[in-house]
């Protein structure tokens, strides 16, 4: 496995590869991998002849008030991980190589962005779109896998693909779960075992929601209502939102269509930030 660490060898790999007829699968990933990254490397290892797996923090997609600092940063682990899952190269710059003194160019979705992480995270998109789009043109994949988990994200990058023409496919793995429900993040170890405990009432909540739907429960409002209600029950819990909205535009919506409705909850469990979703 390779690692590569300036924008102009991996431009330079991405070439030589398409030269030879050869294709390209990209993981972005921000590191601190977990089962769940694996698995989208895992995904990719069938799809193309040479996978990449990027490694940045990206210091655009975080407020000045969140978390970058202290995000955590284990390259080497990582590294690791992803020889084991079958990638052939791992993309990691430091920051001034994707941002060098002066960087002033941004790409805004302005539609799906808008809602929901938008609302509590209103630079978070630009700065996830700005990197993707520079990610593509660095490693220029033919495929790239993103997680479910970040559903708002996956159809923010979809529509930004749609409308700048980017010819990358797209690839949405399954969000993996612990055992006992909790969806996997390099979030999750920021919290106690307290808080992970009643870090369950999000997933329960989905769950619930999808019991619901499957004893026929169409409407979105009563929907919401009971996953809300599950939240609250915990004081450790502040929920952000917990909405009802079309997979792929991210407007809300009143009834569930089947395959097209997403629950989408968002809380702050006291200090630290988590999102979940369910299709319905
Ligand atoms: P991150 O490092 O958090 O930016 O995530 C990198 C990629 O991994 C994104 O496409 C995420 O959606 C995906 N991802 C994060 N958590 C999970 C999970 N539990 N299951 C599957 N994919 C995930």
């Amino acid at each position: 496995m390779q690692i590569i660490t300036s924008v102009s060898e991996m431009q330079t790999l991405a070439s030589s590869l398409h030269a030879q007829g050869r294709t390209i699968a990209l993981v972005p990933t921000m590191g601190a991998l977990h089962a769940g990254h694996v698995s989208l490397v895992t995904t990719a290892v069938g799809r193309a002849e040479c996978v990449v797996v990027s490694i940045f923090v990206n210091p655009t997609q975080f407020s000045p008030n969140e978390d970058f600092n202290k995000y955590p940063r284990e390259l080497e682990a990582d590294i690791a991980k992803c020889e084991a899952a079958g990638a052939h190269v791992i993309f990691a710059p430091p920051a001034d190589q994707i941002y060098p003194k002066g960087y002033s160019t941004y790409i805004t979705e302005e539609f799906i962005a808008r809602p929901l992480e938008g609302v509590s995270r209103p630079s978070h998109f630009r700065g996830v779109t700005t990197v993707v789009a520079k990610l593509f043109n660095i490693c220029r994949p033919d495929v790239a896998v993103f997680g479910q988990k970040d559903a708002q994200q996956v159809a923010v990058i979809k529509k930004m693909i749609v409308d700048l023409n980017f010819t990358v496919a797209i690839v949405v793995a399954p969000t993996l779960r612990e055992a006992d429900g909790l969806a996997m993040s390099s979030r999750n170890r920021y919290l106690s075992v307290t808080q992970r405990q009643e870090a369950l009432a999000i997933s329960r909540a989905l769950f619930k929601a999808r019991d619901m739907v499957a004893s026929g429960e169409r409407r979105a409002d009563r929907l919401v209502a009971e996953a809300t209600h599950i939240l609250s029950q915990h004081r450790r819990i502040r929920v952000i939102y917990v909405s009802m909205v079309d997979a792929d535009t991210m407007e809300p919506q009143r009834e569930v269509i089947s395959g097209r409705a997403l629950m989408a909850i968002a809380v702050w469990m006291e200090d630290v930030r988590l999102i979940d979703n369910i299709v319905l």
